[in-house]
């Protein structure tokens, strides 16, 4: 069972990715942008209507897209899963998506975004042609020089409409603005898993199958580390609520004896303004005499005095 949506900008490599592991788990690739280039080719009225708005590199309505895809979801092939490529493309597709899926009872499993640096989509897609026979995708920057027709059946390769380069920023923007958002949708949703989709195709394909494979873990067994910081909060948490935890009557016993402490402290508290008051007197007289005999000394022996001092002129100073 394998039911995901790839994600990614135009260029990405989704289709190529959705056909390597449709033949290797028996799911369907339902590409949205192949189900409305199937009904342009087919002149039928749905295909008239989204040929222009395609050609110009803008989103064909929901309501259109979404009847597609409800259609071939239905059928049998799609009973086991499926890999959705190019649709959703908006939050309100994915809405309606998961609405769909909820009545088919077929949850998502995981959302792969193919992640790809904008020169490389650019290059990707200016150069892309494309066998009309048998869909094989080519790069004329990795074909041999004057390539022109399929290696598998000799057919004219094309170029589609919407890979012209005054198409492809218009393309691009509409990605960034529309379809960006859903990262942090299903991101939030915890279906993301993002895939560095750059480097050879064999790689890519072993990651996205590994992130297709792997399992979501319940959000109850993820542990995440503690910082030292965040652990010596906790520790010293965890002192302080101790006590809480220890027998009432301990809690009893020490409370009337921390009473008891503080009432005798606050008696020697009491009395001691007046005895302070006795030693100071008699520690100034003291510290005067000295300093008259001998100001070195007495600067030695006040340390305080000396700091006062100090502060004085530095305040002065300023
Ligand atoms: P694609 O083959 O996915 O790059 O799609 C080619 C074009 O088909 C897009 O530029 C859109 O005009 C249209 N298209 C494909 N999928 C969708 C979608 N989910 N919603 C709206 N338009 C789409």
């Amino acid at each position: 069972m394998m039911r995901i949506v790839l994600l990614g900008a135009p260029g990405s490599g989704k289709g190529t990715q959705a056909q390597r592991l449709m033949g290797k788990y028996g799911v369907p690739q339902v590409s949205s942008g192949d189900l409305l280039r199937d009904a342009v080719a087919r002149g039928t009225e749905l295909g008239k209507q989204a040929k222009s708005v395609m050609d110009a590199g803008q989103l064909v309505s929901d309501d259109i897209v979404l009847g597609l895809i409800r259609e071939r979801l239905s059928r049998a092939d799609a009973a086991n899963g499926f890999i959705l490529d190019g649709f959703p493309r908006n939050i309100d597709q994915a809405n309606s998506l998961n609405a769909l899926l909820e009545e088919i009872g077929q949850p998502l499993d995981a959302v792969l975004l193919l992640d790809v640096r904008n020169e490389t989509l650019m290059q990707r897609l200016a150069g892309r042609r494309i066998c009309p026979k048998c869909g094989t995708v080519y790069n004329i920057h990795s074909l041999p020089a004057g390539t022109t027709a399929c290696e598998k059946d000799g057919t004219e390769l094309y170029q589609r409409p919407d890979d012209k380069e005054e198409v492809i920023g218009k393309r691009l923007s509409v990605y960034d603005q529309q379809t960006k958002p859903l990262i942090a949708h299903y991101s939030k949703l915890g279906l993301l898993r993002k895939v560095a989709g750059e480097g050879e195709l064999e790689e890519v394909s072993e990651r996205m199958e590994a992130a297709a494979l792997a399992k979501p873990v319940p959000a109850s067994k993820v542990k995440v580390t503690k910082t030292p910081a965040q652990a010596k909060r906790k520790s010293s948490a965890v002192k302080s609520a101790k006590p809480a935890a220890r027998s009432a009557s301990k809690t009893a016993s020490k409370s009337a004896k921390a009473k008891a402490k503080s009432k005798s402290k606050s008696a020697a508290k009491s009395k001691a303004p007046a005895a302070k008051g006795k030693a100071a007197k008699k520690s100034a007289k003291k510290s005067s005499r000295t300093a008259a005999r001998s100001p070195k000394k007495a600067a030695r022996k006040a340390p305080a005095k000396k700091a006062a001092r100090r502060a004085t002129k530095a305040r002065k100073k300023k």
